[in-house]
C-alpha cells in the first residue's frame, strides 16, 4: 500500500511526502507518482508521531479508580487487589482502549509493563501501532519464583513468530524493591543474549532509596548496576531521587531516562532534576506511565508539563525549550528503542502526524512547534500514520465505539470480581 501527501507543510517548506513499504520513499517539491492513496496536505502540516517510553496500557481499565492516595497504598490496598480479577481478555480491551486513546493524541509506540502481555499484544496488532510488550517481572520476598518467571518470558516470547515487527516483547523488572537480585541478574543475562529492551521503575520515591540503603547499603542506582541490569538497551523510569554517583553511573551506562512529569506529580514522587539530566548528557525521553496515574495517556500534555515542571523548579524560563521537549516526544523515544524513525526523512519508517493549521489553538500560525508544545490538544492532529499505514483520518479510528463498549464491560466485570 502507497501514501502520497501532497504539498504538505514539512518544516517551513511544501513538500510532496510519498509513502510506499512502510517507509519514507521520496520527499520533494513536487512528485509525479501513482499511489494507492492522494490525501491533500495543504491544510496540514507534517511532524513526527509521538513515542511514548513508558506506560502500563491496560491500567485505562482503573483509569481515575484510586485517585489522590500515596504510592505504596495506592498500589497495596487498590490497585493490586483489583488486578488480581483481570485476565488476558479484560488487558486486550484495556489496551485497545489505551491505543485509542494514543492514536487519537498522536502516538504510534508505547512501551508497555502489564500483564498478560499476549493480550496486550493482540491488542496493539490489530490497532495497527507498535509497542515493546515487556514481560513483567516481580517475585521480591518469593525465591522460588525466579526460575517459574523466566521460565514464563521464554513461553511468551516463544510467541513473537506470531506477530508482526511492530510488537516486540522485552523485559519489564517492575522495580529493584519487587524482583530478586537473581532474577535482576538472570534478566540481565537473558536481555544481552537475546538482545531485548529491558525498562525499570528506578528511585522513584525516598523510600525506595531509603529501604535500599537500610537493605543493601546501596542506593538502587548502585544496586541495579551491581546486578549488571544497566546498559544502552535500557530505559529507567522516573529517576527522581538521584546523587551525583547515580547520575555518573547512569551515564556511564548509557541508558536512557524516561521522564513522566505528571505521573511524578500526582502521585508527589519527587522532583526530577532536568537540568542535571541534561549536564550529564543522558539521553531524555517521555513517558505517560499508566492512566490511572495520569490519567490521560496523551504525550502532548506530558509535553507541556515537562516544559513547565522545569521552568518552575530551576526558576529559569529558558529551561527545556519546546523544540527540546518535542524531540524528547519523538526522535529520542524512537531511537532509544532502537526504531529507525522519529523524523520525516527519506529512509525513515513512516511513522507521523498530520497537524490541522487551520484549528483555532495553532493561529496564529508560524510557530508550530511551540504551538504543539504549549497550545495544541489531541484535536489539532487530523491523521496518524504509522508504519506506512493510516490509522486514522479525519480523527476517525475505526470500531471507536465498539472499542470504548468493550473497555466499559471489561471495567464493569473488574468491579463485580
Ligand atoms: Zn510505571
Amino acid at each position: 500500500m502507497s501514501i502520497l501527501i501532497k504539498q504538505v507543510l514539512l518544516q517551513d517548506q511544501r513538500v510532496d511526502v510519498f509513502i510506499e513499504n512502510k517507509h519514507f520513499s521520496r520527499i520533494a517539491p513536487s512528485l509525479d507518482v501513482v499511489a494507492d492513496t492522494i490525501i491533500d496536505g495543504k491544510s496540514f502540516a507534517i511532524l513526527p508521531a509521538f513515542y511514548n517510553t513508558h506506560t502500563h496500557a491496560a491500567m485505562t481499565l482503573m483509569r481515575s479508580y484510586a485517585d489522590d492516595i500515596e504510592l505504596f497504598t495506592w498500589l497495596h490496598d487498590h490497585i493490586w487487589p483489583l488486578e488480581t480479577g483481570l485476565t488476558e481478555e479484560g488487558v486486550y480491551h484495556g489496551t485497545r482502549l489505551a491505543a485509542l486513546e494514543m492514536i487519537k493524541s498522536g502516538t504510534v509506540y508505547f512501551n508497555d509493563m502489564y500483564w498478560y502481555p499476549l493480550g496486550a499484544a493482540r491488542a496493539v496488532e490489530e490497532m495497527g501501532l507498535r509497542a515493546d510488550i515487556s514481560l513483567v517481572l516481580i517475585d521480591a520476598g518469593d525465591p522460588g519464583k525466579s526460575e517459574e518467571q523466566m521460565r514464563c518470558a521464554d513461553e511468551v516470547f516463544s510467541h513473537e513468530k506470531d506477530f508482526s515487527g511492530r510488537v516486540r516483547f522485552t523485559f519489564g523488572p517492575h522495580a529493584m524493591y519487587t524482583v530478586s537480585d537473581k532474577t535482576l541478574r538472570k534478566c540481565a543475562e537473558c536481555a544481552r543474549e537475546q538482545n531485548r529492551m529491558v525498562q525499570i521503575h528506578v528511585s522513584e520515591t525516598k523510600t525506595e532509596v531509603e529501604n535500599s540503603l537500610k537493605k543493601f547499603g546501596l542506593r538502587p542506582v548502585e544496586y541495579l548496576d551491581s546486578t549488571g541490569l544497566l546498559g544502552p538497551h535500557v530505559i529507567a523510569v522516573h529517576c527522581l531521587h538521584l546523587n551525583d554517583n547515580d547520575w555518573d553511573i547512569l551515564k556511564r551506562s548509557g541508558a536512557t531516562i524516561s521522564h513522566c512529569p505528571i505521573s511524578n506529580m500526582k502521585l508527589s514522587s519527587g522532583k526530577f532534576q532536568y537540568h542535571l539530566a541534561m549536564e550529564h548528557g543522558i539521553p531524555l525521553t517521555l513517558g505517560t506511565d499508566g492512566a490511572s496515574s495520569n490519567n490521560s495517556l496523551s504525550m502532548l500534555d506530558e509535553m507541556k508539563f515537562v516544559a513547565l515542571r522545569a521552568k518552575a523548579d530551576s526558576g529559569d524560563p529558558t529551561s527545556a525549550p519546546a523544540q527540546q521537549v518535542f524531540d524528547m516526544a519523538t526522535r529520542n523515544g524512537a531511537k532509544a528503542v532502537g526504531l529507525n524513525a522519529g523524523r520525516i526523512e527519506e529512509g525513515l519508517l513512516a511513522d507521523c502526524m498530520l497537524i490541522n493549521l487551520n484549528h483555532h489553538r495553532l493561529i496564529p500560525s508560524g510557530h508550530l512547534i511551540s504551538n504543539m508544545v504549549y497550545s495544541a490538544d489531541a484535536e489539532c492532529i487530523d491523521t496518524v500514520i504509522c508504519d506506512g499505514k493510516i490509522l486514522m483520518q479525519n480523527r476517525i479510528v475505526p470500531n471507536e465505539a465498539e472499542i470504548i463498549r468493550g473497555a466499559e464491560k471489561t471495567y464493569q466485570d473488574l468491579i463485580k470480581h
